[in-house]
């Protein structure tokens, strides 16, 4: 059953066109169910130094909700879900909380995109990778992946390999990495989500790697699927190719979620 548990909207300021062009996009498609996961707003900055462009601002979250609410109920023949994609950062987690409990999401990506401040995932900040021996900053990343796991915060963590999305590659190799962390989360009890993103970026390839994704099958972790759709022309992008990765890992069932609770679909 094809999902697509990974849409933004054009309120983050990167992403564009009308929420219904998802949906119609997603019948299109032949997908069978769908969730809205749009940039939580900047929690962890203060409200006069968040950056626009990366996020909604906290005034825009209920009308997010509304719209989301208002397009399940006018597609009745079509789940469309309530998510979030929602920045990890440590030291912050009672704030996210707060912010999150006031609304029935279905359910909250995890996505950790910075480090110690530092937005890794931008083209803006791509200098950045020069501080760090690879090595050292996949190593850091994973930790806080797994902190992420830990928190209690989400059901899914997102591209859950996200570091890789320039390229930037430890010399070593990297399984008892994947496997230690895949050990976090199944003991987390939430899930990760195949991701499709990879294959429009500079790495040209689905998050996570197939070796983690392996790691994360050995141990029974349940696993969404998202296009990280930033136009209505990429909801269920890349999809063969993400099918044919999960199989090849062994998952024949993808997770779908509804009002935070998990349940397990024919994939
Ligand atoms: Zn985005
Ligand atoms: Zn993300």
């Amino acid at each position: 059953m094809p999902v697509d548990y990974h849409l933004h909207t054009f309120r983050c300021g990167h992403a564009r066109g009308r929420m219904a062009d998802y949906v119609r996009a997603a019948r299109k498609r032949g997908l069978r169910e769908i969730g809205f996961a749009d940039h939580v707003p900047l929690y962890f900055c203060p409200p006069e130094r968040r950056p626009s462009g990366l996020a909604m601002t906290e005034s825009e979250l209920p009308q997010y909700v509304d719209d989301v609410l208002a397009l399940r109920a006018a597609n009745p023949d079509l789940p469309v879900r309530l998510g979030i994609e929602a920045d990890f950062v440590p030291g912050r987690e009672a704030e996210l909380a707060a912010l999150l409990s006031g609304y029935p999401f279905d359910y909250v990506l995890g996505s950790v995109h910075y480090i110690d401040g530092w937005g890794f995932d931008q083209t803006e900040l791509l200098d950045g990778y020069r501080n760090w021996d690879p090595d050292a900053l996949y190593r850091r990343y994973f930790l806080l992946v797994q902190e992420a796991a830990r928190s209690g915060l989400f059901d899914v963590l997102a591209h859950p390999d996200l570091l890789k999305k320039f390229g930037c590659r430890p010399g070593g190799d990297l399984t008892a990495l994947y496997r230690e962390t895949a050990s976090v989360i199944a003991g987390s009890g939430i899930g990760v989500e195949v991701n499709t993103a990879g294959l429009r970026a500079p790495v040209a390839e689905i998050y996570p790697h197939p070796a983690f994704l392996a790691a994360c099958r050995e141990l029974n972790i349940p696993v969404t699927l998202g296009s990280d759709a930033h136009r209505p022309e990429e909801v269920g992008f890349g999809y063969h190719a993400a099918v044919a990765l999960l199989r090849r890992a062994g998952y024949d069932r993808l997770a779908v979620f509804q009002e935070r609770r998990r349940r397990l679909v024919p994939l």
